[in-house]
């Protein structure tokens, strides 16, 4: 490696590490912080993260930057590098363009509105009380909006916000799919609503001891390959994954008496998380080659192991028994199909976090539909909760109750993440591609989960996706595993088939 390169990857670590300090103090606020900390935790975010902040925006990361890489245009300048280096190079070009295009006064005064706007979100979610959110949504939007012109964009505003969460994404190719997906969905869920095999939820509401949920889920985990010697599980009030280095990957989940079905899937959804970021190779840690490529690729990974492995027939022929040994009583003379059932119910709701395959994506075209309009078309925050409420009618036959059940019920708008949702979706849809592409590529794939075996998906997961670091993009990765690009036809035959059988449609 040169002389040069080695430099710039210390500089890289320090500002990473940084990062990660952060990472921990966040960690310890959502799982044992008492609750009287928060003030001074906040502070202690802010200080290292403004640290983080002022080493990769400072003169001697930029000095060593530029020994490598014409600062103006991005272009490599020093020869002889392998080609991950050149890839770590315009990766890390690109992070310090897009962090050193925001003036600093502009990046601190968008940090105090959000952390202020967030607890202003909590009271009027509790309140039913948009009116308190609106004048700080409207000052966010104006900010986001500001943001986008310093950052740049060829086509419309959106796309500079968009590519924070989704390197290369862009509106128009969002659009694309999402016309495509929506006809789909919609059709399907009124199929299902017409039919007349109801779903079967309540066999999974009944009583379900939290400790015996623990222990399963812990199972579970440890035979997807989740390193216990590199990890651990809390319990946190959201559920959510954290890292601080390959060798120290963290997650959470909630469990719930009355509902078996939120921690397990959230412990499942998590642990893929997890997986991903315990693989990165750590012999770059500090660069873009030791991290995820995206968000939608990340989201790719969870909705992977959490739908298509754990809602499906194969992983229930091997866990049904043991789940019904964990939980005796409230499983007791239920039939594996009938529990199956249960849990790929399809059940229209208001409520995003609540929704089932068949209806998330419903939930986040709407929400996509609405960044646009405040972002690109200058739509009016009054406007928004009518706006909400007449598209969730739309595309789920509902209507909200009230705020709190509608535009109220994410925090994502309060702390600044505009672009964030539409990653769900495209985690869907790559996570359909890349599974589909592992059972054409390893023989009776689908066979050894139906027997237990998850490790030989884990290291088929690994080698393809998690070691790849960002490496490469999204659009090649996709294109490398599956021959094609990003595509929502695998997605849309799946729920097809596996929904047309369920509910005879
Ligand atoms: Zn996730």
């Amino acid at each position: 490696m040169s002389r040069n390169l080695d430099i710039l990857i210390r500089d890289m670590r320090v500002v990473t590490q940084l990062r990660r300090v952060a990472a921990v103090l966040n960690w310890d606020q959502e799982t044992y912080m008492p609750p009287e900390g928060a003030q001074a935790r906040a502070d202690q975010i802010s200080l290292v993260l403004s640290m983080s902040h002022a080493r990769f925006t400072g003169p001697e990361f930029r000095r060593s930057l530029a020994e490598l890489v014409d600062l103006p245009s991005g272009k490599v300048l020093e020869d002889g590098l392998a080609p991950e280096e050149v890839r770590l190079l315009q990766m890390a070009w690109r992070d310090w363009r897009r962090a050193t295009a925001l003036p600093v006064e502009f990046v601190g005064e968008l940090a105090r509105l959000t952390s202020e706007s967030q607890h202003v979100w909590e009271q009027a979610r509790r309140d039913n009380d948009f009116h308190l959110l609106a004048p700080y949504l409207e000052k966010i939007i104006e900010m986001k909006r500001q943001e986008a012109d310093f950052l740049g964009y060829d086509d419309v505003p959106y796309d500079a916000l968009l590519e924070d969460y989704e390197p290369g994404m862009t509106t128009a190719q969002l659009k694309t799919l999402f016309d495509e997906l929506r006809p789909v969905l919609v059709d399907l869920v009124t199929r299902i609503q017409n039919a007349d095999r109801p779903g079967r939820r309540e066999l999974i509401t009944a009583e379900f001891n939290e400790v015996r949920q623990w222990e399963f889920g812990m199972r579970v985990l440890g035979d997807m390959g989740y390193d216990l010697s590199r990890g651990r599980q809390d319990v946190s009030e959201h559920p959510f994954t954290t890292d601080f280095h390959p060798s120290d990957v963290r997650i959470t989940t909630r469990l719930n008496r009355r509902d078996l079905t939120q921690g397990l899937f959230s412990t499942i959804h998590e642990g893929g998380h997890a997986l991903y970021e315990q693989a990165l190779n750590d012999r770059y840690f500090g660069t873009p080659l030791c991290e995820p490529i995206s968000l939608g690729i990340h989201e790719s990974q969870s909705r992977l192991w959490e739908n298509y492995v754990g809602r499906s027939r194969p992983f229930w022929k091997h866990y049904y028994p043991q789940l019904q040994e964990h939980f005796p009583e409230p499983l007791k003379g239920v039939a594996r199909d009938d529990f199956y059932a249960a849990i790929n119910t399809v059940r229209p709701s208001p409520i995003r976090v609540e929704a089932d395959e068949a209806t998330y994506n419903l939930h986040i075209m709407l929400r996509f539909e609405l960044e646009q309009a405040f972002i690109n078309d200058h739509v009016a925050v009054k406007d928004l909760p009518a706006m909400w409420n007449a598209g969730t009618e739309e595309y789920l036959g509902i209507t909200p109750i009230d705020d709190t059940e509608g535009i109220l019920q994410d925090i994502h708008w309060s702390t600044g993440a505009i672009g964030y949702f539409p990653t769900y979706t495209l985690g869907n849809l790559y996570g359909r591609q890349f599974y589909e592409a592992a059972c054409r590529q390893v023989k009776g794939l689908e066979d050894k989960i139906a027997q237990g075996d998850l490790k030989t998906l884990r290291e088929w997961l690994r080698k393809h996706i998690h070691q790849v670091g960002r490496a490469k993009t999204a659009a090649e990765l996709v294109q490398d595993i599956t021959g094609g690009p990003l595509s929502a036809e695998p997605f849309t035959s799946y729920l097809e088939e596996k929904y047309g059988e369920l509910y005879g449609i």
